[in-house]
């Protein structure tokens, strides 16, 4: 063989369909490191795997990615434990969306230079000697060598794939997991952070698109909570089971609903705190959307239409306007007592909810008291709303 072959076909000499189908492995596979081995098991815990798989992740995120586990873990949990603050290492609500959407590596490599950051976030990684000898302290050998296999493979259309491998990170964990999922897409679950999903059917970045549902229970090892969302990394997790590779540590537990329950208990009180942000995206879309339509029509095409910032802004009293567009909400609210009502429940219920360290008795107490009132208040989207929590339940936990 002569160079010029080689450059072209590598050592293989594979057809187009081949090079493509390697392609799409190879970047699914760092895929499944990040998600499945970085995220779901090292830094919540989720899930365990086998020790063979644990090390073909580690060794292949070594390989693609250049990431050290210790590192990725503690910003990732620093990430969580101080979401939409100045201490986020990747906030677009702080640092601004195109920051993280095109320069998330470089936050990523600011925060890795914290080592006090590293240390204390990043406990019960691994510690072994190649961890101490390879993976931590050469990063760059890793996809060195991917480089090498590639051009061994196909030639100088390898490098070309290694390029976008090296890109494939960056650009969708780093830029549009944390970027565009604390910006754009729908929340099922009012966190008290930005956090979205991206599409219900995830399958392109390893399920990670369900990012709302992930800030909602962040040690679930399944990221689907709806019926109709998909999560491709669920799907893996339950092969790798099967096969006894894989135990799942956790997965958010259901809710179910008792017809028939007059009064709140404590059944609906385990349910509630543990549910609350997914009763509190209900709230939203059961009773304050349904009484800004009735608005609407009640004004018949004379009321101006809230503008989606605004609309979408009134599932959170507001929280994440500038204090500005606040007051305009505020005011705007005001104007409609209807609304102005059904907020200020919206507002109780979430204190109710929020106040922790009470017992449980006195929060059933207080339940009871907002679901009598609710139910009392003539607004037929909220007595039906207080009529399906009473009953709530958890299943499977
Ligand atoms: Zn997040
Ligand atoms: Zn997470």
């Amino acid at each position: 063989m002569d160079w010029l072959s080689f450059a072209a076909k590598g050592l293989t000499g594979s057809p187009l369909w081949l090079v493509v189908l390697y392609f799409a492995l190879v970047t699914q596979l760092t895929i499944f490191a990040v998600t499945l081995y970085l995220h779901r098991s090292q830094s919540h815990r989720g899930v365990d795997f086998h020790p063979l798989i644990a090390h073909v992740f580690r060794f292949w995120a070594w390989l693609t990615t250049a990431m050290v586990t210790k590192e990725w873990v503690a910003i990732h949990r620093k990430h969580h434990a101080k979401c939409e603050t100045e201490e986020d290492p990747h906030s677009p609500q702080i640092h601004g969306i195109g920051k993280v959407l095109f320069h998330g590596v470089v936050l990523y490599q600011q925060a890795c230079k914290d080592r006090a950051l590293i240390e204390q976030y990043g406990t019960g990684t691994p510690n072994d000697w190649i961890e101490r000898n390879v993976y931590a302290p050469l990063p760059a050998l890793g996809p060195t060598l991917m480089a090498l296999i590639n051009i061994a493979l196909f030639g100088a259309i390898g490098l070309a794939i290694w390029a976008v491998q090296m890109l494939w990170i960056p650009v969708l964990a780093a830029g549009v997991v944390n970027g565009l999922g604390h910006w754009w897409g729908y929340r099922n679950f009012e966190t008290s952070d930005t956090s979205t999903n991206l599409t219900p059917w995830a399958f392109f970045i390893g399920g990670e698109e369900l990012h709302n549902n992930h800030h909602a229970y962040p040690s679930s090892s399944k990221f689907a909570l709806r019926r109709y969302e998909f999560d491709i990394g669920w799907v893996a997790i339950r092969v790798l089971s099967f096969f006894k590779l894989a135990t799942v540590l956790r997965v958010a537990p259901a809710l179910s609903e008792r017809p028939n329950v007059s009064i709140p208990d404590m059944d609906t009180v385990r349910a509630l705190l543990t549910h609350r942000f997914k009763v509190m995206g209900d709230y939203f879309h059961g009773v304050i959307m349904p009484t800004l339509k009735a608005e609407a029509e009640r004004a018949e095409g004379q009321m101006e239409r809230l503008r989606g910032k605004f609309r979408r802004a009134l599932a959170n009293d507001g929280r994440w306007l500038d204090e500005a567009s606040r007051e305009r909400m505020r005011t705007w609210v005001r104007e409609r007592p209807a609304l102005a009502r059904v907020m200020e429940y919206q507002r109780s219920l979430a204190a109710t909810l929020e106040r922790s360290g009470r017992n449980g008795e006195a929060l059933a107490e207080s339940l009871r008291a907002w679901c009598d009132e609710a139910e009392k208040s003539g607004i037929a989207a909220l007595e039906a709303f207080s009529r399906r929590i009473r009953g709530y339940q958890l299943v499977g936990a």
